[in-house]
């Protein structure tokens, strides 16, 4: 386990908040919990990419997870991130702090062309 702030190893037990184990970095001193991912770490972008286009273009979190090997969960977390950073209307004074906004953009933009795609 890596320290999420830092990247430091040298991680102590620090405690329990709501039933998951709490951590603290001993080297900078960031506390965190044992699934602690704001953004989830070890995939690439293009990976959470790949995944997001699946999701848009009907793939169910389970079969994005056979399909991809991620975790049907970090894929949902991905989605609701997304969903979070773009709003309806775009207005650059709260552009999201993403560095991918191009491509999500792009794939929120062919969801919308492709609206009724998959259904009867
Ligand atoms: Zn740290």
């Amino acid at each position: 386990m890596q320290c999420p702030n830092c990247g430091s190893t040298h991680i102590r037990k620090n405690g329990k908040n709501r039933d998951k184990q709490n951590h603290i970095c001993v080297a900078c001193g960031r506390q965190f919990i044992q699934d602690y991912a704001p953004t989830p770490s070890g995939y690439s972008d293009e990976v959470k990419a790949l995944c997001l286009r699946m999701y848009v273009n009907g793939s169910g979190f389970r079969a994005i997870e056979r399909v991809t090997g991620v975790h049907h969960t970090t894929v949902i977390t991905w989605v609701k991130l997304v969903g979070q950073n773009l709003p309806d209307a775009y207005d650059p004074d709260q552009a999201p702090q993403v560095g991918e906004l191009d491509e999500l953009e792009t794939f929120i933009a062919s969801k919308k062309t492709k609206s009724g795609f998959g259904q009867p």
